[in-house]
């Protein structure tokens, strides 16, 4: 039977750690803070922000909302940046993507303070993953592979296949596990023979925004199979990019959705935070 990993589990772990550590910056004098900006209203953007607040309540970080209206304009929202980048005491900025058609949202991710993008999203923190240097790291892949690492999974010399090629997802992942000496190929909307490609794996990283697309086809019999998809079936429940009944069976571990990639995101957003926190 494969071994489920454990997200919620590993992710209270990393949150009750950091608490411990900011309660030690605390009595040293430093308080981390991050403050986080929405446009507009979309409900599930409100959740994800709740969710972040709420974390940071939990482990002792100060947050700021910044609540802004559908209508603001591109030139308002750099201006907030800005402030943010130069007030000292916040040590963190995050912008909940997506943003209202008519702002930029490239524009806006390259206006924050690289030592303050806490996201990994700006291109100086890309660019530092590419050539092996510390930076802010996107959170998801981040995660992951502290899933893996947690749950002794070994990543070095091992055949690593990503489907998704997402500059939030599949190629910082790929990144990463090419940092942690696994062999890495990354599948995307055009690979020839997908199932031949995944098949190779043995740590397949599902990435594909697609339900259920990935059955015990497209997996080798033994692999670690990790699930990012998040969707709700025509019931409301949740589930991932892998058909996770098809495929656990066959595999030597898996991630569930819920409760596998999903509650690692924020743990790392957190983490993020204190880091930078600590290095100013
Ligand atoms: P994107 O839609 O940005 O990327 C999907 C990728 O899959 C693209 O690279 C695309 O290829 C590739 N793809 C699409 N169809 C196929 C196919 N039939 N065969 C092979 N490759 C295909 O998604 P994201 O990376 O943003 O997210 C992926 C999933 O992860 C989503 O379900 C999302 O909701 C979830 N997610 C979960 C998070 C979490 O915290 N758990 C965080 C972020 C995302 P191409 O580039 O050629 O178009």
């Amino acid at each position: 039977m494969a071994q489920i990993i454990d997200g919620k589990a590993i992710s209270a772990a990393i949150k009750e750690e950091l608490k411990e550590k900011v309660e030690k910056l605390k009595e040293e004098g430093t308080q981390i803070c991050l403050a986080v900006i929405q446009v507009g209203s979309d409900p599930a953007s409100s959740v994800y922000v709740g969710n972040k607040k709420k974390a940071c309540a939990y482990i002792g970080i100060d947050s700021l909302a910044y609540e802004l209206p559908e209508e603001t304009t591109q030139e308002e929202l750099l201006n907030l940046i800005d402030e943010l980048n130069e007030k000292e005491e916040v040590n963190g900025i995050l912008v909940q993507l997506p943003l209202p058609k008519h702002i930029n949202e490239d524009r806006i991710i390259q206006a924050i303070d690289p030592k303050k993008d806490v996201d990994g999203f700006h291109p100086q923190n890309v660019g530092l993953l590419c050539i092996g240097q510390s930076g802010f790291v996107s959170c998801t892949p981040a995660g992951i592979i502290q899933l893996l690492k947690r749950s002794g999974i070994e990543i070095a010399g091992r055949e690593c296949v990503i489907i998704g090629r997402s500059n939030i997802v599949g190629k910082p992942m790929a990144l990463l596990l090419l940092r942690e000496n696994g062999t890495v190929t990354i599948a995307h909307s055009k690979t020839k023979n997908l199932q031949e490609v995944t098949k190779r794996a043995d740590i397949l990283v599902v990435a594909v925004g697609k339900p259920k697309m990935i059955t015990r086809e497209y997996v080798k019999e033994g692999a670690v199979v990790i699930d990012v998809g998040i969707h709700r079936n025509e019931n409301n429940k949740l589930c991932g990019d892998v058909d996770y009944d098809d495929v656990a069976p066959i595999c030597s571990a898996i991630t569930p959705v819920p409760g596998g990639v999903g509650p690692m995101t924020i743990a790392m957003l957190m983490y993020n935070c204190v880091e930078a926190g600590t290095k100013r």
